[in-house]
């Protein structure tokens, strides 16, 4: 059974293909209704996918102020130390040459 559509949004559906009468497909179509075809629809309609994908860039944001607040005390921290400025240009240095760092 279908479930309800919200927002004027279809979930997973048949489509008739009309250049090919009686050839159907399920859009998007879920894994639950690839198995069993009158399984209840579990695709993500377009607004909880917009929901999810918030919460994870809103996670990720979390994430990156973390690590660059971790960053800040470490380069503070060896700032104290007597050759700390020389260590953080190596660390500069090295970061920037490092293939894995992703462009700016
Ligand atoms: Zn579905």
């Amino acid at each position: 059974m279908d479930r309800k559509p919200e927002r004027g949004v279809l979930p997973c559906h048949w489509y008739e293909n009309p250049d090919y009468p009686g050839e159907r497909f399920l859009v998007p179509c879920c894994p639950e209704r690839v198995q069993d075809l009158d399984a209840a629809c579990t695709c993500e309609l377009p607004v909880q996918e917009l929901e999810r994908l918030r919460a994870e860039a809103a996670d990720q944001e979390r994430r990156l102020r973390r690590a660059m607040l971790e960053r800040e005390h470490y380069a503070r921290a060896l700032l104290q130390l007597p050759d700390g400025h020389a260590l953080l240009d190596r660390a500069h240095r090295s970061a920037a040459d490092d293939p894995r760092m992703p462009p700016r």
